[in-house]
């Protein structure tokens, strides 16, 4: 088998111009600085992803940077603002959120709370008039969804969701091959997506997380396979819930969960997303050759990827740099993003159609 080392121009022909523009100057860096200001991002809580991922990732960004927060820890905001260089005067508590409307530093608003919160703290900022980028799940359910949507409109502000994986080389070459249609339609995908949770956290929270690992994971597997069909929705699913080994830690959702999605083209896709396993995988075969992300298909660092052709092998970029830059840019030039809300949105519809279908062990419509 031989390596596939994907030369940077080639892969740049391969992408949108969207991913284009965020990758000409390095792999692991967004491109060259353009002329003016950097649009001022503030983060809305400062847990793991915040801090281990957003926050230092704002430091690799060249169309944005890291110029605020809101936090439930004023301490916590004060010290974020002097390692961030940023003033403590755009250090908010949720509670002042609604002050963001008179702070000129702020452009962008990133919600990176628990998935329950998301809807409110996307709304406070809509109102205050800053553009919204919310992390997945976009939100606990459609109406939630559609209240931030049309916050956003009143408002006159732009929407995106953390959806990263769109500025992995690996992801955008399952785009491309559905895209081209290069192996043919794909047909038939599976996959599985699932930690062990040892002890009860607000992810296993039906309150807080709207659900279990089909809320936190399986809507990686969800935004694959909608990827595989070229951004079409499935027309039906089926879902089952296994026997619970942990009900401590799996309280009020689902801890293991299987479901298929069926497109109208006779596609399906059979997938499992659990909090007491351990798995990272996806796989989508066309009548031409297969894709196969083997291990950490969705993680921060993706691969080994294998193709039918043989193994692919891409640099690995920084995502969250280059998703927020993109969307910087979006707002700079005008530009849609290609990871709105409305994506967000289509992919809680069909995670609503699968929890449907879980509870009543029939093959539901997915709803438009
Ligand atoms: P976390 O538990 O580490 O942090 C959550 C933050 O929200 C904390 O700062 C906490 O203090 C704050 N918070 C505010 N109100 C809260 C409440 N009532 N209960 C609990 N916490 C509250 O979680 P995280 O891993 O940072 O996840 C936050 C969001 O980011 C989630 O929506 C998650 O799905 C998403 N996320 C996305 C990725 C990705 O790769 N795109 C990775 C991790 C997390």
């Amino acid at each position: 088998m031989t390596i596939r080392l994907v030369s940077r121009r080639r892969f740049l022909e391969q992408t949108s111009l969207a991913t284009a523009l965020a990758l000409t100057s390095d792999w692991s860096q967004a491109a060259e600085s353009p002329p003016g200001k950097k649009l001022g991002v503030a983060l809305v809580g400062l847990g793991g992803y915040s801090t281990r991922q957003l926050g230092p990732a704002l430091r690799e960004t060249n169309f944005c940077r890291l110029a605020g927060v809101v936090t439930g820890d004023r301490a916590k905001g004060e010290q974020w603002a002097r390692e961030y260089g940023f003033s403590e005067k755009s250090v908010y508590s949720y509670g002042t959120m609604a002050r963001l409307a008179d702070d000129r530093a702020i452009d962008v608003v990133y919600v990176v709370t628990p998935n329950g919160l998301h809807a409110e703290h996307a709304i406070a900022a809509a109102k205050a008039g800053k553009h919204v980028i919310i992390e997945k799940p976009m939100c606990n359910t459609v109406a939630e969804c559609d209240a931030v949507l049309e916050a956003c409109k009143v408002a006159n502000v732009r929407h995106s969701i953390g959806y990263r994986l769109f500025w992995d080389p690996y992801h955008t070459e399952l785009r491309r091959l559905a895209r081209e249609e290069d192996f043919g339609t794909f047909k038939k995908m599976t996959g599985d997506r699932a930690f062990v949770m040892r002890e009860w956290r607000w992810r296993a929270d039906k309150k807080l997380a709207g659900g279990g690992p089909l809320m936190d994971l399986g809507v990686y597997l969800i935004q694959a396979a909608c990827m595989a069909k070229n951004g079409a929705a499935p027309a039906f699913v089926t879902a089952r819930e296994l026997p619970k080994t942990r009900p401590d830690v799996s309280r009020d959702t689902e801890e293991t969960l299987q479901w298929t999605m069926e497109w109208s083209d006779g596609a399906i896709a059979s997938f499992t997303s659990s909090y007491q396993q351990n798995h990272d995988h996806f796989r989508a075969e066309a009548p031409r050759g297969w894709i196969d992300f083997k291990d950490s298909a969705f993680s921060y660092k993706v691969g080994p990827v294998e193709t039918s052709r043989g193994p692919l092998k891409y640099p690995a970029p920084n995502h969250q740099a280059l998703q927020m830059d993109d969307f910087a840019q979006c707002i700079q030039t005008g530009r849609a993003s290609p990871v709105t809300g409305d994506m967000g949105r289509r992919d809680v519809v069909i995670i609503e159609s699968i929890y449907r279908a879980m509870a009543s062990g029939r093959r539901e419509a997915v709803a438009s």
